[in-house]
């Protein structure tokens, strides 16, 4: 009953006029948003390419980051009333790129979960585990921390619309997918986790993206898990042709 969703992270690639003909070569072969819901996020300064040229498609538009106040002297930050005025949906928060280069927190990433509801849009929040946590056995333990502070003081409604990705920092960007089962083991834990801070009916309703070296030849396999519901992908989304398969990974 949850819809699964095929998410790309652009992160720093592309400029308006590549951004315009990917949206193009992709739009009229997505599946249907009641199947599986697709969407891109991109540069800030991509974004109004990426919304007109997607507008009337099934394709749904989302940023990389944003700040967590609406307005005032923050010199280079996005705000979020502005995306949501502009008419994006979603918003990637606590992406380990993020943490890691820019030294974002836990308590900016809760800030920015909220501020993104408070501006009608829903967030697709980060989470994952370094090499050396997972090697200490201590992976479950830390993502299960960052989840519960990232989410602290969100409601039950919230929780249940938006987005988690679980992204094991060793796997983005190195061609090492964690195994089917790996990814599995922990997108339960992440919803065992919610349901603990919550109830079975918001655990039951929110989506756990993977995110992590996904590519059309290990979507399937992926997809296939009981509690991953999509992925959230890098490399493999920047072409046409691979992300309209990973789209149609069924
Ligand atoms: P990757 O990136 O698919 O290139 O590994 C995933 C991500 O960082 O979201």
């Amino acid at each position: 009953m949850r819809t699964p969703i095929i998410a790309g992270n652009w992160k720093l690639n592309k400029n308006p006029q590549e951004t315009t003909e990917f949206v193009n070569a992709v739009k009229n072969e997505l599946p249907k948003n009641t199947d599986v819901e697709t969407l891109i996020c991109a540069p800030a300064v991509d974004l109004p390419a990426l919304i007109e040229a997607a507008k009337g498609s099934e394709l749904h538009v989302g940023a990389e980051n944003c700040y967590f106040e609406d307005e005032g002297a923050y010199t280079g930050e996005t705000s979020p009333k502005v995306l949501n005025e502009m008419g994006i949906d979603y918003v990637i928060i606590g992406h380990s790129e993020r943490r890691g280069y820019f030294h974002e927190t836990d308590k900016d990433i809760n800030k920015k979960a909220k501020a993104i509801f408070a501006n009608n849009m829903k967030p697709i929040l980060c989470c994952g585990e370094s090499l050396e946590t997972r090697e200490a056995g201590k992976a479950e333990e830390f993502v299960e921390g960052q989840i519960k502070a990232d989410l602290e003081g969100l409601s039950a409604d919230q929780v249940s619309n938006m987005v988690i990705a679980y992204e094991p920092i060793w796997a983005i960007g190195t061609g090492k997918t964690a195994t089917a089962d790996q990814a599995e083991e922990m997108c339960a834990a992440i919803r065992k986790t919610v349901a603990d801070l919550y109830d079975e009916t918001v655990a039951d309703k929110v989506r756990i993206q993977y995110g992590g070296s996904v590519k059309p030849a290990n979507v399937k396999e992926i997809m296939s898990k009981e509690n991953i519901d999509g992925g959230l992908i890098g490399g493999a989304a920047l072409q046409p042709d691979s992300f309209l398969q990973l789209a149609h990974y069924k």
